[in-house]
């Protein structure tokens, strides 16, 4: 049995985090490659060692006085060093560092430290060997993490390697210089590392113990997902349930590899099971509901505009033409709607209009700002009458005005538009009628 390991920042925060982690390391022989995050927040308004080192790279790199910020990154290594009364200095690494700073390394190389750093603390601590993920980790000349060339290298690099630290977050460009995923890709990095050792589950230690049927900053003690489908998970976590990133699900999408949520401050508890696909019944008719803030509705109207053909087109043609994507697009006979990020598509915004004004001659166009999306979701939604109908009337005795609803066709998701005030009342209705009332 191989199983991949991957702590988040606030797993490995502290001298203390590191002890309840190399525990759990320690409980199972099979947790062979471990993939640490940089240290995350010891308290709620504490800083992450990522954000402090885009902060001291951004002013050795403008040439301001960078000092006082790089010694505060230190102090949070050396803090868990000492405390953990190990004998390992990284002088070395921070000079090389801090060189590479002045030296304009660029954004990526800077953040990528907070893993690499935390990654030699680990392997060290554990008594494992450390690659550097750079060595291991590849993407191509479009930025694009290239999946075929990672795979062979690391799975050739770990087939004699009995156990060892693989930093997350970062790999290296063809020419060597440092890019990173997106943030949170430590979590991509550990189904990387899954993939390539063939592991029986990869498990992602967090600080909550499993997903969650809604955000926990929304709603009070929400209910762990016991299973869901990776499907289901995706479309939750691109609405903004951010316990796992996005992407993490597709390297081991295809090998049949299940993630395993856990919470390294609670150990004992079994977490959620992340599948392919399940016959495990779920317990409510919805699985999980996310949102996000900050997006705005173009609504067009044109009288006929469904007999005008080619319509969509040229109106979908100016979106593109300026790079925006579109989340959604509801429409009715003589009206579309499309839902778009409302910071991308506001530096554009009027040369988009003029654009459809000149290619589609709309009768008006009118545009709403500040729109909130919420996704329901559910594998369970389908084999059920009347959802849609419950999440409507739930909102409305909440008094939330529903501006959007976009059913996905394959019928795991049904998305609303509120307005951002109502966003949190909203998940509330919705998370009480499903889990609460159990209707
Ligand atoms: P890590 O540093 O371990 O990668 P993250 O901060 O990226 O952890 O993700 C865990 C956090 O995600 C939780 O602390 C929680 O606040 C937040 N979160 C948002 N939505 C959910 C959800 N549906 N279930 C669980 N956690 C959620
Ligand atoms: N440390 C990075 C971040 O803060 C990556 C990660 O935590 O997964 O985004
Ligand atoms: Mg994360």
């Amino acid at each position: 049995m191989i199983k991949v390991v991957k702590f988040g920042g606030s797993s490995l925060a502290s001298s203390e985090q590191f002890k309840k982690v190399a525990n759990i390391i320690k409980a199972e022989d099979s947790r062979r490659y471990i993939v640490p995050s940089a240290p995350g927040k010891r308290f709620s308004d504490d800083i992450k060692v990522t954000d402090m080192l885009y902060e001291c790279y951004s002013l050795a790199a403008k040439g301001k006085d960078y000092k006082a910020s790089l010694e505060n990154i230190k102090k949070r290594y050396y803090e868990i060093i000492n405390e953990l009364g190990m004998d390992l200095s990284l002088e070395n690494e921070f000079k090389i560092m801090e060189a590479c700073f002045v030296g304009r390394a660029g954004r990526d190389y800077a953040a990528s430290r907070g893993e690499y750093l935390n990654g030699i603390v680990l392997a060290n601590y554990l008594g494992y060997e450390f690659i550097d993920a750079a060595e291991v980790i590849f993407f191509d000349d479009n930025g694009n993490f290239d999946d075929e060339r990672t795979n062979e290298v690391l799975s050739e690099r770990l087939s004699d390697i009995e156990k060892a630290v693989i930093p997350g977050f970062y790999g290296a460009m063809p020419n060597d210089t440092i890019k990173t995923f997106s943030r949170g890709g430590s979590d991509v990095t550990g189904s990387i590392v899954a993939k390539a050792v063939k592991a029986d589950v990869y498990e992602n230690w967090t600080d909550v113990s499993g997903f969650l049927i809604a955000d926990p900053r929304i709603i009070d003690n929400p209910k762990v997902i016991t299973t869901i489908t990776y499907k289901e998970l995706r479309e939750l976590a691109y609405m903004g349930a951010t316990v796992l990133h996005e992407d993490a699900i597709f390297p081991v999408r295809k090998e049949g590899i299940p993630i395993n949520i856990r919470n390294t401050n609670a150990p004992e508890d079994m977490g959620t099971m992340i599948v392919e696909s399940t016959s495990m019944k779920p317990e409510f008719t919805i699985t999980g509901i996310a949102g996000k803030k900050g997006f705005t509705a173009v609504n067009i109207e044109k009288d006929m505009m469904n007999s005008e053909l080619g319509f969509c087109r040229k109106v979908l043609e100016e979106f593109e033409k300026y790079g925006i994507s579109i989340e959604h697009m509801p429409s009715g006979i003589d009206t579309m709607s499309v839902l778009v990020h409302q910071e991308e598509f506001g530096q554009k915004e009027q040369e988009i209009l003029a654009g459809i004004h000149r290619n589609a001659h709309p009768d008006t166009i009118d545009i709403e700002s500040d729109i909130a999306l919420i996704a329901i979701v559910g594998r369970g939604m389908r084999a059920q009458r009347g959802t849609a109908g419950r999440i409507f009337s739930a909102l409305a005795h909440a008094h939330v005005n529903v501006k959007m609803i976009d059913q996905g066709s394959s019928e795991l998701n049904i998305i609303v538009g509120v307005t951002e005030e109502d966003f949190a009342k909203a998940i509330k209705a919705i998370y009480d009628i499903f889990v609460t009332v159990k209707l």
